[in-house]
């Protein structure tokens, strides 16, 4: 019973039940200034609007293309100020990398957080909840952090997109470890496939989606295995984020 309304009230969006043909793409990290507006026209050839999880601090450094994002139709929401892992954060802290982003958004941003890495707690959800946050996880992610090929990158979408999917992509990646941002030109291409390929396939903004059907809230619990906690490692700091 208490877990039912938890999960009611403070479950993480995975995904949305629907038969329909409709799915949302999202993009966490940016903006960068050459990748975001590259992805913006391969959005816009096919008629897809998305959401992109901005990073406050990266949205400070490029407001033009924060404010070409938002023109053109797509969602922003909040993926903090600058990417830490919130559990190993206090609940101060965390709310202070919520308003510290959402005040660069300022009226471009969506009461949406994704929390950086994925990474939850009870008490981190408490958090983004207290600031009237909905927490939106996925339901696809397709590695593209890693050194995949277009065909891997479509491959992985390609068989895994169902109705209601929520798919995680980056249209920025900073390497802390070698101080520089990763290619983003597997990822765009495989989007750009991804679109040809289902043209019967609707993408739309992730509160689109939620209202073309019953959202499936998760009890999202996250704190960093040590596989995310060594990739975290070599993305955090380097004052780039
Ligand atoms: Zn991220």
């Amino acid at each position: 019973m208490f877990r039912r309304i938890a999960r009611r009230f403070l479950g993480t969006v995975t995904r949305v039940n629907t038969t329909a043909s409709v799915a949302a793409l999202t993009f966490d990290d940016g903006p960068h200034p050459e990748y975001t507006p590259r992805l913006l026209e391969i959005l816009e050839r096919h008629g897809a609007r998305a959401t992109f999880f901005m990073v406050g601090k990266r949205a400070e450094k490029y407001p033009e293309v924060v404010a070409e994002v938002a023109r053109r139709g797509h969602t922003i929401g909040n993926h903090s100020w600058n990417h830490p892992s919130f559990p190993r954060l206090t609940g101060s802290q965390r709310r202070q990398q919520l308003r510290h982003c959402a005040s660069v958004l300022a009226d471009t941003g969506a009461r949406l957080f994704r929390p950086p890495f994925g990474h939850q707690d009870t008490a981190s959800r408490l958090d983004a909840w207290i600031l009237g946050y909905d927490v939106i996880a996925w339901s696809i992610l397709a590695d593209d952090w890693l050194d995949h090929s277009p065909d891997q990158v479509f491959d992985t979408l390609s068989e895994r997109v169902r109705p209601g999917s929520i798919i995680l992509l980056h249209d920025a990646l900073f390497c802390a470890e070698n101080q520089k941002h990763l290619d983003r030109a597997a990822t765009l291409e495989a989007v750009d496939r991804l679109l040809t390929a289902y043209p019967s396939y609707e993408f739309v903004t992730v509160p689109e989606l939620m209202q073309r059907g019953r959202p499936v809230r998760q009890w999202w619990q996250r704190q960093g295995e040590a596989e995310w906690l060594d990739r975290q490692k070599s993305w955090e700091g380097g004052g780039e984020y």
